[in-house]
C-alpha cells in the first residue's frame, strides 16, 4: 500500500472545518478542487503501511502543524470559491 499521508490528513481537516472554509458549493467536484489544491502547495509525504498512516494522522491533526495544513486548505478553498470549476456552480450564477 502507498499513500500520500498528507491527502488523508488534508482530507480528515477538509471534513472537519468545512463549515469554517466558507465554501460557496460542497459539491464533490469543489470538493476535490480544494484537496487538489491544497495537495499540490505541500510536499507530498508517502508512507507504504497502514499503522504509520494513522500516526502521522494523529500527529498531524492535533498538533500545530494542523494551522499551516488549515491554511494552506484556506486558501485552496477561497480559489475555488472565486473561480468554482464544476457545472451545477455555474448554472447557478449569471
Ligand atoms: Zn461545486
Amino acid at each position: 500500500m502507498l499513500v500520500n499521508a498528507k491527502e488523508a490528513v488534508l482530507e480528515e481537516l477538509f471534513d472537519q472545518y468545512i463549515e469554517q472554509l466558507h465554501m460557496n458549493c460542497k459539491c464533490s467536484r469543489c470538493r476535490e478542487d480544494v484537496l487538489a489544491l491544497a495537495l499540490n502547495a505541500v510536499k507530498p509525504q508517502y508512507v507504504t503501511d497502514e499503522s504509520k498512516l494513522t500516526y502521522i494522522k494523529a500527529e498531524l491533526v492535533d498538533k500545530q502543524k494542523n494551522t499551516s495544513m488549515l491554511v494552506t486548505l484556506a486558501e485552496a478553498a477561497r480559489k475555488v470559491n472565486d473561480n468554482p470549476l464544476c457545472e451545477s456552480n455555474r448554472k447557478g450564477r449569471k
